[in-house]
């Protein structure tokens, strides 16, 4: 069986994700694989920080109830993603703009760990909500799996994106008001 190492941006959004990979398995090509799957909290960026240690937390909680794989690399580092947004981003370098950054640096994060850790597969669960920016998630994703020799899976959960907050409250999970980062926080609201 392949080992997915499926990167957790909250517990909300794994909450669907979690039901159907222990239920069904991986969606690929319209049909259903049984995989081995860990999830992965890696999220440095959310501030401020009793925010970030809530959503930590929560993660923790949730994995643990379900009995299933988790890790946490927890490396808290908003000064290091707030310099490079500010000195980098929109200057005609790299990133057009921050959530792409954000993206890959949350990611790049996530395949070291399966490279070390010998996964097949990474995916995410930012892919079930209908706030992020689904062609650069795919973008980056390819662009890593491509570095790392591991497969990116994209999988579109959009649709059941209701669904899993439905579920999320059920289980009684702290449910955020903002994406996570500074600037989010300072939007009110999940524009970019
Ligand atoms: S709005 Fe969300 S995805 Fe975009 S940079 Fe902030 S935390 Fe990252």
């Amino acid at each position: 069986m392949r080992k997915l190492l499926m990167h957790a941006c909250c517990a909300p959004c794994f909450v669907y994700i979690e039901n159907d990979l222990r239920k069904n398995g991986l969606l690929l090509d319209g049909k259903y694989e049984k995989v081995e799957y860990t999830a992965c909290f890696y999220n440095p960026n959310i501030h401020p920080k009793v925010e970030y240690e809530r959503r930590k937390n929560t993660f923790k909680d949730f994995c643990a109830q379900k009995k299933c794989d988790f890790i946490v690399i927890d490396e808290y580092d908003l000064n290091g993603y707030i310099k490079y947004v500010v000195e980098n981003v929109g200057k005609g370098k790299k990133y057009s703009y921050r959530c792409e950054y954000c993206y890959y640096m949350r990611l790049k994060k996530v395949f070291e760990y399966a490279k070390e850790n010998n996964f097949d597969i990474v995916s995410t669960t930012l892919t079930i909500s209908p706030y992020q920016n689904h062609d650069i998630i795919k973008k980056v994703g390819k662009k890593l799996e491509e570095e790392f020799g591991i497969e990116f899976i994209y999988i579109d959960y959009r649709e059941h994106f209701r669904e899993g907050q439905k579920m999320a409250r059920e289980f009684g999970l702290y449910m955020q008001k903002y994406c996570g980062c500074v600037f989010s926080f300072d939007d009110g609201k999940w524009v970019y």
